[in-house]
């Protein structure tokens, strides 16, 4: 059936300024990294694109290596694009990255010009893109000077290919130096993504000062840390979990006893609050100031609803309430 997009779709959404440049991101965005392969059911992954668009979510992330196989999300994603969204693209912020990897040999990874250009090019072609909104450079890159990757991206936004650049996964002093880089190259950065959740807090030990200081955005990665800060995994591993799956990324064996005991407290709190814990935690991660929007994934329709509408939920946590989580997470 041809999808026609919601006339509501930007009646709740808010939407936040990405540092001090001209582009405004939901306070949700939307991830393809799990569930757009090959391996995933298709019409599924379709339906949570045109959810996630009817509810204000204009912002889908990929990568290179999404999948798996990897190059298949954006392969799956052009193809739904193509589908669903063509005559919406000037209301879509599409990103991609590269810099883990993607083909064999040397020039398949990391950070050098030939590799971010090769792959600009690839992602745009299984795309079906002229040009994608936001290109990343995915992880630092030990070897290869940073102003020969930097300018590589300098490169990909004045040749078309890409509208505006973001690092991912870069440390604070490596941040720092890149958007002098960028800077001095006409580029302004406009975006880090990193990962940030009520685990993992690293952003906050000076990484968050230099964003502000450079008036970069901050898009934040595995907000729920890949499901763990949901009500997926409080009793059991359902098998329709990213953990019950077995992929390699979130193992059974890391929801022991102690993370449990964690997330059944937390899920407490939430609820004391009128909160799934999944919504607390996405709200908790906007609640930082440098936060410009929580990246979140799904497997279902259902979840993307969930954590929009607990946007409107949302009331200010109390202090007593900070430190309760602040507990809970030290124990
Ligand atoms: P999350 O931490 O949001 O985890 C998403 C998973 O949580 C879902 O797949 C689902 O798992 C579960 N979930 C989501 N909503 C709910 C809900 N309401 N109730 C219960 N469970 C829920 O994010 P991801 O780890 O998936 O990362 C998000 C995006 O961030 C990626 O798609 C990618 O775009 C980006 N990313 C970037 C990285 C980088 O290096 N730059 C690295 C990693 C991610 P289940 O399958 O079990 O249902």
């Amino acid at each position: 059936m041809t999808y026609i997009a919601s006339d509501t779709r930007y009646d709740s959404m808010p939407f936040d300024r990405c540092g001090n440049s001209g582009l405004k991101l939901p306070l949700i965005s939307l991830g393809l990294w799990h569930n757009w392969g090959n391996v995933d059911d298709y019409n599924n992954g379709k339906a949570m694109l045109r959810r996630a668009f009817d509810l204000g979510i204009t912002h889908f992330d990929l990568a290179n290596n999404y999948g798996p196989p990897a190059g298949s999300a954006e392969s799956n994603f052009g193809r739904m694009f193509s589908e669903d969204f063509k005559s919406y693209r000037d209301e879509l912020i599409i990103s991609t990255k590269a810099g883990w990897d993607m083909w064999p040999g040397p020039y398949g990874n990391f950070g050098s010009r030939k590799y971010l250009i090769s792959s600009i090019d690839q992602s745009l072609k299984r795309m079906g893109l002229d040009y994608v909104d936001v290109f990343y450079h995915h992880r630092p890159d030990p070897d290869t000077p940073l102003e020969e990757t930097m300018g590589a991206l300098d490169y990909i936004v004045r040749s078309g290919r890409a509208l505006y650049v973001g690092i991912s996964q870069y440390n604070t002093a490596q941040t720092k130096e890149a958007a002098r880089i960028l800077r001095e190259l006409g580029t302004p950065c406009l975006i880090h993504q990193a990962r940030y959740n009520l685990f993992d807090r690293w952003i906050e030990d000076g990484l968050s000062s230099v964003l502000e200081e450079e008036r970069m955005g901050c898009i934040v990665f595995s907000p729920l840390d890949q499901g763990l800060l949901t009500d997926r995994y409080l009793t059991s591993i359902p098998d329709d979990s990213r953990a019950g799956k077995g992929g390699p990324f979130l193992k059974v064996d890391q929801i022991n006893d102690e993370i449990r005991s964690k997330i059944v407290q937390l899920n407490q709190l939430a609820l004391s609050r009128g909160q799934t814990l999944a919504q607390m935690s996405i709200v908790w991660t906007l609640s930082n100031p440098v936060v410009t929007s929580a990246l979140i994934g799904a497997s279902k329709t259902s979840q993307i609803e969930e954590i929009v509408k607990g946007l409107e939920l949302h009331k200010p946590f109390t202090s007593d309430e900070l430190k309760a989580i602040d507990n809970i997470i030290g124990q």
